[in-house]
This record gives structure tokens, sequence and C-alpha cells, in this order.
């Protein structure tokens, strides 16, 4: 007699717990229950849980195992590869499964005790079809507006409902509710078009020949829209409606406009709007210029050999060009394509050029979302069908079936990282392991690449592929540097701008050309500068200038703990003239609308930014021109592409590097280059302004003549000699606690339980940092460095390890660690 089976399943629930959890499955459900499938199961007291079945095995654990309530999914809804994926982040980035299971899953498939359902209120479906349970829930549902899962178990007399509620999901009559999230909602505008009738020229001539007698204002705008769409000049481009009355002049062609469409002259069109229409020069059949023709043959060349490959092509070669080209053949293969970019608000600008070449055939990804967009999403790419889904990080966690590229857009940018809640992961380095599981190619691409990438590029590890000219032969802008000292000593600066600057800003205003002037936000931070010779005190450990800090009155290294009085005179020149220096975008703003009183001054921040729709109206302002100068921190840096932009001021290179980080250097070169990026990128050579204390720095001068590699170079070299990435990894860890003394305790234990594993030399600190106090907590920081070539999973299991120490001990239990590999 055959003996019956007992199958266990080791599940992921949606906790921050370091470990799986196994349960036992009923024999009923034998065969029933798969990797990657939902299951339900009881955890704690008497609370449910949707976890999720990592492995079934028949190994029976030592311990009582409780029984799987129900199982949610007849196949699996997460994969076997999107598994090994959570299991590599959880191990390179020290955390819990859970928590990157709830990175990962969108909340529709999430369900828990606290999950509400309501009704869909678009569903058209026959309820007739639905079985007794389900058509009950359906009418409670519509009596009781929402319903916790609980509330539902009560209602059919029963524990295990979630079969019920799956079958009303799946039919789309129910919608999982959470918090009223905003609609993701893309710009719609109206494009025109001549009647394909009038293609023929004859019929064109007469209906010119009848306007000219009888309605003036209409011929007008009908010549405006031939210029605009280049249709004699061999090209027809779509023209967009707004840009048409502009160039037929206000006051009267609206109504000459409409005129036009009712007769049938004009058809319009409403599209999903995007920044690159309103310049009317795109045009998606066109061919690749010739450079660019090459830097495609180039990556497909170097994907023979290489799994990944380092786009370097300097701000509007024309990028997003050879990428579409490269989606195109994956598609034709049938293959899936991942393509990354570092903001959310960008990825609407990218949408209308995908959507030109590959129509249905790409999905957009982000939490911007709501949950039940992105459980869609979700199923459309399980399928496995060709496509391309166009996302922000999180759309690295969707379940991929047949992907054979991954582009990672403007690869260089620090929004990859995720910093909380973990897992604290880096959409970069993440996206390059799932292309490895998946065997597919991945395309960095940026003007300013990471140290990392090019690093990377340099040892053969990613092919490396150039692009040096812009796209339409237009030349990189033209760099001016002034020197603030001296303008100073001539008694040529007006609160932060120099005469150089406020005259080319007149010049722009009269041009009616834009101007963005670029200030760091990092400017606000504090540190001691001499105001005769700019000189910053560093530390004497690392290649970071030193932190003010204010209440204790003494400079602070925040990367290794070295503290210092400030010093009386400057090291440097003598001087006694020191200052903590710091200057923001509001003090900017007010002082340029004296010196401009005439014109649309906006700024772009943090702070001017928090409203809800506010980034998107700015950025349609200044598109549309309603604004002549647009102040801004990094917010304008983002590769924003305006059509008139003539130039650009940065108007303090010397906050940014200063600034206390290893990575000052490279930022500060990535930044200038990425705001100067932002001029003349249509039509005209743009002009930029840098205003300096340092007009010889070494970063300033590589940025002027941009000599990309020699800022590489030159880095490189340092970090080599401070221990830094890409030859070092870092952990940063963060303890907290509201007992300080007890925190400081414990920062030193495990500090020295570290030491003692690695060496003094790998474990800097603990010591606070910058902010060392938030909300109520206290805080400590220990950073840990190790070289690269070590191995991360030895490294891990030594950490984990003092971790399960360090909480085993009764006391030490109160105080958090806060872990966060490769902080950037
Ligand atoms: P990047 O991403 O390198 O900054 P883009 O891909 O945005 O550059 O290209 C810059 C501009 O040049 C865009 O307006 C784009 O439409 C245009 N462009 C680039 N390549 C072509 C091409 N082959 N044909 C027509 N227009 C192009
Ligand atoms: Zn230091
Ligand atoms: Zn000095």
């Amino acid at each position: 007699m055959a003996e019956r089976v007992t199958y266990f399943a080791d599940v992921i629930l949606p906790l921050a717990l370091p470990n799986l959890f196994t349960y036992r499955i009923p024999h009923a459900w034998n065969g029933q229950v798969e990797q990657g499938m939902r299951v339900v199961v009881q955890f704690g007291k008497s609370r449910l849980y949707s976890a999720v079945v990592h492995r079934v095995h028949e190994k029976a654990p030592t311990y009582t195992t409780k029984y799987i309530e129900a199982v949610l999914d007849p196949v699996p809804v997460v994969t076997n590869k999107q598994l090994q994926l959570w299991d590599w982040m959880a191990s390179y980035y020290l955390c819990a499964r859970g928590e990157v299971l709830l990175a990962a899953l969108p909340s529709g498939l999430r369900l828990s005790s606290e999950t509400r359902l309501l009704r869909n209120p678009d569903f058209t479906g026959d309820t007739s079809l639905f079985d007794d349970q389900a058509f009950m829930l359906f009418e409670a549902l519509d009596v009781r507006g929402t319903m916790s899962i609980e509330e539902v178990e009560q209602l059919l007399e029963k524990k295990t409902v979630y079969p019920v509620i799956r079958r009303l999901l799946d039919e789309q009559a129910l919608l999982i509710h959470e918090e009223l999230r905003e609609k993701f909602k893309p710009k719609i505008e109206t494009f025109v078009q001549l009647a394909s009738e009038y293609d023929d020229e004859e019929k064109l001539r007469s209906v010119f020949d009848k306007l000219e007698k009888k309605a003036y204002k209409q011929l007008e705008v009908l010549m405006a829209y031939i210029q605009l769409s280049g249709k004699y000049a061999g090209t027809t481009k779509d023209v967009n409606k707004k840009e048409l009355l502009r160039a037929a002049g206000e006051e009267s062609s609206p109504a000459a406009f409409a005129a036009l469409v009712k007769k049938n002259i004009l058809v319009t069109e409403e599209r999903i709007g995007s920044r690159l229409e309103l310049g009317g020069t795109y045009d998606p059949e066109k061919p690749l210029s010739p450079a660019q023709q090459v830097a495609f043959d180039a990556i497909e060349n170097a994907f023979e050999t290489k799994d990944a490959v380092l786009l370097h092509g300097v701000t509007s070669s024309g990028k997003t060009e050879v990428y579409i080209k490269l989606i195109a053949e994956k598609i034709r293969k049938k293959q899936q394509v991942l393509y990354l970019l570092p903001e959310i608000a960008l990825t609407t600008q990218i949408i209308t050029r995908l959507q030109k070449h590959f129509g249905e055939q790409v999905l957009v990804y982000h939490s911007k979302y709501n949950e039940n967009e992105r459980t869609e999403v979700w199923r459309k790419v399980m399928t496995g069908e060709p496509l391309v889904v166009l996302g922000a990080r999180s759309a690295l966690f969707l379940p991929f079936g047949e992907l054979g590229l991954v582009i990672i857009d403007e690869e260089h940018d620090t929004s990859y990282k995720q910093y909380d809640p973990a897992p604290r992961y880096n959409a970069r380095e993440t996206a390059l392991y799932l292309a490895h599981l998946h065997l597919a190619k991945t395309l960095l691409g940026s003007a300013t690449p990471s140290l990392e990438s090019y690093y990377n590029a340099q040892q053969d590890k990613f092919g490396l592929v150039t692009l040096t000219e812009r796209f339409g032969g237009i030349q990189l802008p033209e760099i001016t540097l002034v020197d603030v000292k001296d303008e100073q000593h001539k008694k040529r600066m007006k609160s932060y701008f120099s005469q150089v600057l406020l005259d080319h800003i007149t010049a722009a205003l009269e041009k009616k050309e834009q101007v963005i002037l670029f200030q760091n936000r990092r400017g606000f931070s504090q540190s001691i500068t001499c105001n005769d010779c700019a000189y910053i005190p560093h530390c004497i450990r690392c290649d970071v200038s030193m932190t003010y800090h204010k209440a204790a009155d003494q400079m602070r290294c925040h990367y290794c703990g070295y503290q210092a009085k400030p010093p009386v005179t400057c090291e440097a020149c003598g001087s006694t003239d020191l200052r903590t220096k710091g200057f923001g975008t509001e003090r900017i703003e007010e002082d340029l609308s004296i010196h401009f009183p005439a014109a649309k001054i906006m700024r772009m921040d943090l702070d001017t930014t928090r409203a809800k729709h506010a980034h998107r109206q700015l950025i349609t302002d200044f598109e549309e021109r309603n604004i002549d100068i647009l102040v801004g921190t990094q917010m304008v840096t983002k590769g924003l592409d305006f059509d008139h932009v003539a130039l650009v001021g940065i108007l303090n290179a010397d906050s940014m590097l200063h600034f206390p980080d290893f990575r000052a250097h490279e930022r500060s070169y990535q930044l200038m280059a990425q705001v100067a990026g932002r001029a003349g990128r249509r039509n005209t050579q743009g002009k930029v302004i840098i205003q300096t204390y340092s007009p010889t720095h070494e970063i300033v001068q590589q940025v002027v003549q941009n000599d990309y590699h020699g800022m590489y170079v030159a880095e490189l070299h340092k970090r080599k000699e401070t221990h830094y990435p890409p030859f070092y990894r870092l952990i940063h860890f963060t303890l907290k606690s509201k007992d300080q003394e007890l925190l400081h305790y414990a920062s030193k234990m495990f500090a020295d339980a570290l030491t003692a594993h690695f060496g003094s030399e790998r474990v800097l600190g603990p010591q606070p940092p910058a902010v060392s106090r938030v909300r109520d907590e206290y805080l400590d920081a220990i950073l840990f460095k190790i070289e690269r070539e070590a191995s991360a999973a030895k490294i891990r299991k030594v950490i984990e390890a003092e971790i399960i120490n360090f909480k085993a001990n009764s006391i030490l239990k109160k105080v958090r660690i806060v872990i966060d590999a490769d902080p950037v």
C-alpha cells in the first residue's frame, strides 16, 4: 500500500523577519501547492497573512507546524527567477526576504487582514454566473461600501474566504481599497494634421485662393501649419495646436483655427503629449544618424562577448533613439525589454516616443500607478509576450518571462538607490543581476557615467561605446568661467550675480529666450570657508571637507568621525576672515526679481514642488514659455529637454565641490555637465556661465573642457588611495535608540565585534551623524569598508551572526540597526 506523502511549504511572510517559515500542506491539496503561489497562513496569535511559497518539500521540521489555511492561486504569480532575485537582494542588501516581498508585490497581490475590499463601480459582467457565496459577497459590498477580510469571514461564516475573493478579483468585480492615491494622468494634448484630401496640391491651392479672398486670418493659420509641419520641406511633422496658435499670432487665431477644423481642412487628434512633440522635430521613421548607427553597431557587436555595455553619449546625442532601435530588435525576436529611468517624471516624456514604435506593447509601471493598474501590468508581463516596460526602479520586480534586454538610462543617477524603507537597493546593480538571471543583455546609458560603471568598462567587465557629438550637429554649449573673488575685488558682484551673468541674462531675455539658474541644494550645508582664498578645512584622514556643527562649535568628518575645533586663521593663507557659508534658491529668486522686475521668475526646488502637481506644472509652464527664468536645485538637471533655453548659469560651483562626501567631485562634475547640457539643445549652441571661487579647480576645468576621462582618472586614483568604491564596498550601519547612553554603549559593542573580525582599518566609527537625533531617537553611524574582491557571502554571514548576537542580548535588543549596503 502506497504511503501518503506529507508535504511542507517554506513561505515568505510579508514581514521584516529574517527567516522562511514552514507550514504543512493538507493532504487534500497535495500537488496543488507550488513555488511562487500565494497561500494563506496563520502567524502570531490569530493573524492571517498571504505568504509566497518559496519551496515545497517533504522534510518535516522538528517543531510542530501549522497547516496552510488556503491556496490563493491556481498557478504561480511569482516566478522562480523572481524568487532568485529576491534571495539575492535579501542577501546583498542585508535585509529580510519579507521586506523584499513587500517592495516587490503590488498590494493587489498582497491580501492581508487589513485589506479592505470594495465593489468595482465599472463592473458590467454578468452576476448570475457567480456562485452563491460570490454573489452574497458582491451584494453585501453594494450595501456596506467596503469590507475587511474579517468581515467577509463573518459574512460567509467560514475561515477560508480567499478563494471567493480571488474569483471576484479575477472577474474584475472587486477592487482592493487602499489609501486613495492619485491616479497618474498623462498630459493630453491636441495635435493637428492637414486633412488627407489636401495632399493633392491642386486642391490645396484652391483652398489658398479661396481663403485669401474671404478669410485672411484662416489663411494665416493654414500657412503657419504648412510651415511648422515642414510639408514643403519634405518632412510632415505633427504639429501641436498650442504651438500652431502661437505661431499664427494668438489674438484672433483660435476662431480661425476652429473654422478650418469645421471645414475639415485641418483635423485634430488628442494624444498623450510630451515635450518632444512640442519641438516638432521627432519623426519615428527617421533613420539613425551615421554617428548613432556606428554606436548602435558597436553595441550589438559588444553584446556578442559582453553581458553589459555602457553607452557614454554626451547630452542630446540621441541615446534614446539608439535604445529604441535595440528594443525593436528584441521585440522582433519576441523578447521582453525593461527600460529603467531614475525619475517618474521622465517616464511621461518617453512614453509617446515609445508608443509610436511599439503601440500597445509599451507598458508603464511605477509607484504613482494605483495598485489595480499595477496588478494588471504584473499579469500582462507574466504572460511572457513581447513588450517593453518603462518604469522607475520598482519595475524590475515584474515577473519577466523572456527578458532579452535591460536599459538603464541616466545610470549615474542616485535616485536609483532606495534609501528607505528596506530593501535599500540600488536598481542599477539589481537590474544587472536580474539580466544575469535571464541571460539578458544590459545597456547602461549616461552623459556622465558613474565612476563604478566606467571602471567596470575600463576593466573590460562592460563593453564601452561612446557618442561624442550631439544629434543634428548642434554644438555642445560654450562654457565661460567667472572668478567670483576677482569680481568681488573689482566690486562687480551684485549680491550673488556677476556682471557677466547679469549681462547675459539681459541679452537672453531681450531675445525672448529662456534662462536656467542652478543653485545646489546642498549649498545650505554649513562648511567653514576662507573669505579670502576660499579654502575649506578638510579631514586629515579622508578626502572630504569637514562639516561645521554650530551647536557644538566643532568640525566633524562625516566619514571617519575625526573632529577638530574650527581654525582661527586660514591654514592656506593665514587670513582671519573665516565664515560659515551656504545660500539658497529662495534668496536668489528674491534678488533676481530686483534686477529683472519684468521677468517671470519661478523657483523649482523641494519647497516649491511639494504640492501634488507642482513639479509637472512648473515644467509645463516653462515649456510653454510662461516662465523666463527658472531658478532651481538639482531637480533642473534631470534629463529635462527644453527647446528655448539659451543660457544656463551655475551660481556657486564651490558649494558642491566641497561637500563632505567622497563622491563630491564626481557628483559636481555630473551636476555641472548635466545642467550645462540643458542649454541649446535644439537649433543653436547654448551658453553656460559658471561662477566660482576656484576657476582653476580641476573639476571646474574638466567641466569646461568636457573632459570626463580626465575627471575619471584623477578621481579613481583618489578612491584607490582612500579605500573607497569602486575598489572597496561600503556598508553603512546606523544604530538608533531613544536612550543615548545605551546607544553609545551598543554602537561601541557592535563596532568592536566587527573590528574583531575585519580589523580596525575596515571599521570606522561609531560617531554621531550630522543629524544625530531624529524623531527623538539618537543615532550613531558605523562605516564598514571591505575590499571589492572579498566574498560578499562570507561577509554577510559574519554580519548576520553578529546581529543575531546583538539581538540576543536583552539590553542591546532595544537598539535598532539600519543597514545600508553600497550607500550613495
Ligand atoms: P539624449 O537622450 O542623448 O540626451 P535624445 O535621444 O533625447 O538625446 O535626442 C536629442 C534630440 O534629437 C531629440 O529631440 C530627438 O528627437 C532628436 N533625435 C535624436 N536622434 C534622432 C534621429 N535619428 N532622427 C531624428 N531626430 C533625432
Ligand atoms: Zn575623515
Ligand atoms: Zn585663506
